[in-house]
């Protein structure tokens, strides 16, 4: 038996172990002992945390799912309503159950409405870029369906989302990129536009220039994943956490047999749902996925945005392409979810290094400065003297999978035949993961790319990693 590519060196991993320090920020598995969000602080009661913790393998299994993020959940659970057994398919967790970005996002469901076109046409092409663009609003509406038709209890909130320009030129950049969205035929019926006074008056921003207001939403990210997973292994699915699969080998007749600390498991079908850490198990993508550290506050609001003042809609409040804060605030308990930029022009060299990398065991407290700052500076409303229990609550951080041309790979990795990738979102899964998981079940079941409804450009091809380039990246939209 080989390897089925070169793996990284055995590293020390278990419960209570922490990862060694690492130079290599691409070939790593995720760190042990990260930090929890908001959204982990308010789930510790899952009943399958911490699922078979302590137990061995099993020695196969048609389907292994790596990775209990969204990607994996909504995977195992589309294979299922395609057909597959629910007893067929065995998650593997490097940590507890939804420990990755999934579980530790800025709570925002926000489709892209025509900012990013420009970037993706300039990659893709102007067909692919819209197909881009329409699949998001396309997550949206089915996210919000699919919520309601299984009534999902994770705090889904549609609503109205406002794009909120700070500057005279990011009013004029959002500007080109509407005109050509809406040229190239992209649709726009759905978005408003206000300037002035008037986006001051609907967003409450007193510095805003202008404002675009579309269909979005927010959810709590957890509890979303946490019933995937849930409702799969109810119909028999089963997840062994703080489990990585550290290896895979060629086994004999068609099979992989995928190594754990815990045992080896041979499978039929091994579907690599795990986000920036995909390039531990697949080596020819250390080059194409990058981990990008990203960080959230929960923040308990003052007077001024409590009761009746609680902000309906969510926002991204954007002084340029590149410098950004976005924000939701929940409607049942107000609390404010404040995401920041990761190029954010105002940190210190020393934290603009720290972006790239896995560690998510800490927040960055020179972030936690600029988000708190910044919010009052947005909002001047929300500077006033707090009392004990108002004001910043917590900051987490997590890691995010950008590729070089802004899009995620989704479909078979051909060269090895039997392996299945959904994978590099690019700090915007929520905006994507609902079509691209289900589109991947559906491939897996022997369905076409056609079915899927994909942009052919999220499809993995060994010609797309060599044309992988330095080229700038779109930023993520939340
Ligand atoms: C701070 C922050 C804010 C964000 N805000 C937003 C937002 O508001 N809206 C939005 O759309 N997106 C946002 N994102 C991005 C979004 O969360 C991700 O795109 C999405 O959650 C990716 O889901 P996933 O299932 O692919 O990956 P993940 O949720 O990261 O799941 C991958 C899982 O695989 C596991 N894993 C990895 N390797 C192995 C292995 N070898 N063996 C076993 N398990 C393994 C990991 O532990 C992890 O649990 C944000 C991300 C961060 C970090």
């Amino acid at each position: 038996m080989a390897p089925h590519s070169v793996s990284p060196p055995p590293r020390a991993f278990g419960h209570g172990t922490d990862s060694p320090p690492h130079t290599d920020t691409r070939n790593c598995l995720p760190r042990n002992a990260p930090c929890l969000s908001y959204w982990h602080r308010t789930t510790r009661a899952f009943k399958y945390l911490t699922a078979n913790a302590e137990s061995t393998v099993p020695a196969s299994s048609l389907y292994v799912i790596i990775g209990s993020g969204i990607s994996g959940a909504l995977t195992a659970f589309s294979l299922i309503e395609n057909g597959v057994k629910g007893e067929d398919i065995v998650i593997l967790e490097a940590r507890e159950a939804v420990s990755g970005a999934s579980g530790r996002n800025a709570g925002h469901v926000r489709p892209d409405a025509f900012r990013g076109f420009q970037a993706y046409a300039a990659t893709h092409g102007s067909e692919q870029a819209i197909k881009i663009i329409k699949n998001e609003k396309l997550v949206f509406e089915k996210i919000d369906e699919f919520v309601k038709k299984h009534n999902v209890h994770c705090d889904f909130h549609p609503t109205t989302t406002f794009d909120v320009c700070l500057t005279p030129e990011f009013a004029a950049y959002e500007a080109d990129s509407f005109t050509a969205f809406q040229r190239a035929g992209g649709d726009v019926g759905h978005v408003k536009f206000y300037q002035g006074e008037e986006a001051q008056r609907r967003t409450r921003v007193p510095d805003a220039v202008a404002a675009y207001e579309w269909p979005a939403g927010s959810s709590h990210p957890a509890k979303l994943a946490q019933w995937l997973l849930s409702n799969s292994i109810a119909k028999g699915a089963k997840m062994w956490t703080y489990c990585p699969a550290t290896q895979i080998f060629k086994g004999t007749q068609d099979h992989w047999e995928v190594q754990t600390p815990r045992g080896t498991i041979q499978a039929e079908k091994v579907i690599h749902c795990t986000n920036a850490s995909a390039a531990a198990l697949l080596p020819q993508l250390s080059s194409f996925i990058t981990p990008n550290k990203a960080q959230a506050h929960s923040v308990i609001p003052t007077r001024a945005f409590s009761g009746d003042k609680v902000l309906e809609s969510t926002m991204s409040l954007r002084y340029s392409m590149h410098h950004f804060y976005s924000l939701i605030q929940r409607q049942d308990d107000g609390t404010i979810i404040l995401g920041v930029s990761r190029a954010n022009p105002e940190m210190i060299a020393e934290t603009k290094d720290q972006i790239v990398g896995f560690d998510d065991s800490s927040a960055n407290s020179e972030i936690v400065e600029d988000a708190m700052r910044r919010f009052k500076i947005i909002f001047p409303e929300a500077n006033t003297k707090t009392r004990h229990g108002e004001g910043l609550d917590y900051a987490w951080t997590g890691i995010i999978a950008m590729t070089p041309d802004s899009v995620p790979l989704v479909g078979p990795i051909d060269e090895l035949p039997g392996q299945y990738i959904c994978a590099g979102f690019n700090g915007h899964g929520m905006a994507r993961i609902f079509t691209c998981a289900p589109g991947l079940a559906r491939l897996i079941t022997g369905g076409s790319w056609v079915e899927t409804g994909l942009p052919e450009c999220f499809q993995y091809s060994v010609e797309r990693l060599s044309k992988a380039s330095q080229k700038s990246k779109t930023e993520s939209a939340w």
